[in-house]
């Protein structure tokens, strides 16, 4: 299978209340997510990530689209569209009257998992709580909530793994042991892994491909590399002493006239060097009176990505 989720027009609408007003949170959209892959799903807050890996989950119903998972359509099939996929939510919601062992045992029987096929003591192990199997979860530190939460998530072996904001408030230890884990599932045993973050740093050392979602809508969505490349991006801007309507230019430079007159052009600095640009300006002939260079940085591009005027 090339995808393990299919996103079509996915849409929807939380009726308001008394006091919310009703809230379009996703609006049409359309996503793939390639199968092996670690793929992050980034947005600033209200985005709507939350509510695209809920309706995932099947814990959201969404209000139009479809959603196919590991093949499964998920209203034709919604028993193995489900099987498929396991979520670790964003907030901590445990019984605290379990034990990591009875937490995960309960899960297992809600997932009908069959005994012989419960691998409770390895998850346990894998997330690093075999110690504290018979613990009550009132006793657990945040950080050891947090891995039985990813422990649970593991429970029906899906083969789709999604982490809602894994990392958010937590110390670098778990984070780094989050990250080791997820890598090893992802490498292991093949483990489609879907994970949002507001980190970018953490998105871009981990995650193969990246999707950017704002106000319900997808604004970007490539390999990471690619998306870095374009981040890698550097403008140049050239007020000219007369006015200039084109220039040839060398590949992958783009010509943005600015309302003052001045010339912008954006390239990246590991495909074209500033002197490249210049003699490009110089051969065309245009006399220079100031000149000067803007650069991006990653925080930079997802804010002008994200916020539409
Ligand atoms: P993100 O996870 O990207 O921060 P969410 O999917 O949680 O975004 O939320 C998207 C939008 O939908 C937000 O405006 C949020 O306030 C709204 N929303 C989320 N859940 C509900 C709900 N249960 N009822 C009403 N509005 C909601
Ligand atoms: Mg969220």
């Amino acid at each position: 299978m090339s995808n393990a989720i299919e996103i079509e027009g996915l849409r929807k609408v939380y009726a308001g209340d008394g006091r919310m007003p009703e809230k379009q949170a996703l609006k049409g959209l359309d996503l793939t997510i390639p199968t092996g892959s670690i793929f992050g799903l980034l947005g600033p807050n209200g985005a709507g990530k939350s509510t695209t890996i809920n309706i995932m989950a099947g814990l959201v119903r969404k209000t139009a689209g479809r959603v196919r998972i590991w093949g499964f359509d998920q209203d034709r099939n919604p028993r193995q569209s489900r099987a498929a996929i396991g979520v670790m939510p964003q907030e901590l919601n445990l019984d605290p009257f379990f034990t990591p062992e009875g937490a995960l045992e309960v899960q297992a029987g809600l997932y009908g998992v069959p005994r012989r096929d419960r691998r409770t003591a390895e998850i346990l192990d894998l997330v690093g709580l075999a110690d504290k199997a018979d613990a009550y979860a009132r006793t657990l530190s945040g950080g050891m909530r947090r891995r039985l939460l990813l422990a649970k998530a593991l429970v029906h072996h899906p083969q789709i793994l999604v982490l809602d904001e894994p990392t958010a408030g937590v110390d670098i230890e778990l984070r780094q042991m989050l990250w080791r884990n997820v890598r090893r599932l992802n490498e292991e045993r093949g483990m489609t892994i879907i994970l949002t973050t507001h980190y970018l740093e953490e998105a871009q050392e981990m995650c193969d491909e990246i999707a950017i979602i704002a106000d319900g809508e997808l604004v970007i969505r490539d390999k990471t590399a690619a998306l870095l490349d374009r981040l890698d991006g550097k403008t140049m801007v050239i007020v000219p002493e007369s006015p200039v309507e084109t220039i040839a230019l060398p590949e992958g430079v783009e010509l943005d006239h600015r309302p003052d007159g001045a010339l912008a052009l954006t390239y990246n600095r590991g495909r074209v060097s500033a002197e490249q640009l210049l003699s490009a300006v110089h051969a065309a002939g245009i006399t220079i009176r100031d000149v000067r260079t803007e650069e991006a940085d990653l925080e930079d591009v997802f804010v002008s990505l994200t916020h539409k005027d």
